[in-house]
């Protein structure tokens, strides 16, 4: 409706735009008449700020054909009845054609020839032609002058259906997705009684969607730093805290059982990786950009959601970026923060103000179920490898990311990685001091995956089945592997 209308302001709509306009003003009347008992001021108000317009519907009913050509210099815009002088016209147009048709029946020769009586009606129906194209053109642009003459009014009902639409869909969402009014407040606090995240939910099939609960506020916890398994939902659930709180400033009712929100001034995030190749920013160029802006502007009023920044560089330089931004919110901006890591070693940030919170998780056995609760505490694995195992790496490769794991960790390479922040100096000099020479660096040659690989075909090999022609070919098929190996290398 908005569109067509500026379309019609700047004088380049077509006939085509002034039907469209025409079906949306003769449906003016009956938008209008089932608002008429609305209790809300909003619809209220749209109820009496909305004009129907019948009689400029029923010009352009009067006056354009239903179905009109793209241009408007070839004529067949508009209706016959209309106007007396294009009627006149176009009789003599269609007039002239059949008389002429019969002179040509009357005259039929197998010579070309023109007479004075074929000439003047050549001019006649050229004329009639051009005055039709001309009339319906003078017509139609008559038609616009006083369409745009209302525009202002238009454009205010169109404004008013606007509202009404984005109304009416958040209320057909808020009934078919379950979701609650929430309290406004002006304590500062965000409290969400299971939450939900309004797109993820629809989309699960298989699993049922877990409601979890938030408490942000500015006495007991302005900061939550989730740490969790990667796949475990710390980012769907930060999102839907931000979600959520949109939804209720924008006057949604939410996903949740209940919540109490206070406006934020403005929601920051900083989720996911992108380069902008173009603009020549790398990956983590664009994330320190992004950062950048959030630590400029955020306020203590702000809702802020970082999701494992730091990632895009080395360990040790990403560990030292997190845990700087985080202390800088923490102690300089008090902004209500949600901030997902992986790096377990800012969960020593925690205070009277910041708190950890982890997704759990239920191991059985070797297996690992993700259970999507958020739950106070601090996890001390990713499970990164788990979930390695879940996208289908070659097993060759995980079961050697499993033994360079066990590895690091038992030359405690990450032990010697914590210091940053408070007395950060003091710790980092100690911490050096304990620290291997040089970062370990476990053997992870060739030698080791081949081997690795090698172990698994000969322990998949059922020996007792095979037949001594397949048990040879098997024997030349890895020395032939090997050989290659040894090339390679
Ligand atoms: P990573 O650390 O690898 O980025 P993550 O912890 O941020 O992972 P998400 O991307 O939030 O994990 O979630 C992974 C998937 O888990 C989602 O795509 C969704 O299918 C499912 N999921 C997340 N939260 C829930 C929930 N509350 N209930 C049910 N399923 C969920």
């Amino acid at each position: 409706f908005e569109r067509l209308l500026t379309r019609i302001e700047v004088g380049t709509a077509n006939a085509r735009d002034m039907i469209a306009l025409k079906v949306s003003l003769t449906c003016l009347p009956e938008i209008r008449a089932a608002l008429e008992n609305a209790k809300s001021p909003l619809i209220a108000e749209c109820f009496r700020r909305m004009e129907i317009y019948t009689d400029l519907a029923e010009l352009l009913e009067r006056a354009i054909v239903d179905e009109p050509g793209t241009t408007l210099r070839d004529g067949g815009i508009i209706r016959d009845g209309y106007n007396e002088e294009l009627d006149e016209y176009r009789r003599i147009a269609v007039g002239s054609k059949s008389m002429l048709q019969e002179i040509e029946e009357r005259e039929t020769g197998a010579e070309r020839y023109i007479t004075e009586e074929l000439k003047e009606f050549e001019t006649k129906i050229l004329g009639a032609q051009e005055k039709i194209v001309s009339i319906e053109y003078r017509l139609f642009t008559e038609i616009r002058v006083v369409i745009k003459s209302h525009i202002a009014g238009i454009q205010q009902t169109a404004h008013r259906i606007a509202v009404l639409d984005v109304v009416a869909a958040l209320a057909e969402g808020a009934v078919s997705h379950h979701y609650v009014r929430p309290a406004i407040t002006s304590g500062g606090n965000i409290d969400i009684k299971d939450g939900r995240h309004p797109l993820v939910e629809r989309i699960l099939t298989r699993d049922l969607f877990v409601p979890n609960d938030t408490h942000l506020g500015h006495t007991d916890c302005e900061a939550m730093i989730i740490t969790g398994p990667n796949m475990a939902g710390k980012s769907t659930y930060m999102r839907q805290v931000a979600l959520i709180t949109l939804m209720a400033q924008a006057g949604s009712f939410i996903p949740a059982r209940e919540a109490a929100i206070s406006p934020v001034d403005r929601i920051f995030t900083r989720i996911g990786a992108s380069d902008d190749l173009a603009s020549g920013q790398s990956t983590f160029m664009v994330e320190m950009n992004e950062v950048a802006e959030i630590l400029k502007y955020a306020t203590k009023d702000s809702l802020v959601i970082l999701d494992e920044v730091g990632r895009g560089t080395s360990t040790f330089d990403g560990m030292s970026i997190a845990r700087a931004v985080m202390e800088h919110i923490a102690k300089k901006i008090h902004a209500k923060t949600l901030f997902a890591t992986h790096y377990h070693e800012l969960t020593d940030l925690a205070n009277d103000r910041i708190k950890n919170f982890c997704v759990a998780v239920k191991e059985r056995g070797s297996e690992v179920v993700f259970l999507r609760r958020i739950v106070p505490g601090c996890t001390e694995r990713s499970y990164g490898i788990h979930v390695a195992k879940l996208a289908g790496l070659p097993k060759a490769v995980t079961d050697r990311a499993e033994a360079i794991l066990a590895q690091m960790e038992s030359r405690g390479v990450r032990e010697t990685v914590v210091p940053v922040g408070e007395g950060a100096e003091e710790a980092a000099t100690a911490a050096n001091k304990n620290a291997p020479e040089k970062p370990a660096s476990p053997d992870i040659g060739m030698d080791s995956l081949f081997a690795s690989t090698l172990r698994d075909t000969i322990l998949s090999l059922d020996v007792m089945t095979m037949t001594p022609l397949e048990a040879m070919n098997e024997l030349y098929r890895l020395q032939e592997q090997a050989k290659q190996e040894a090339g390679i290398r």
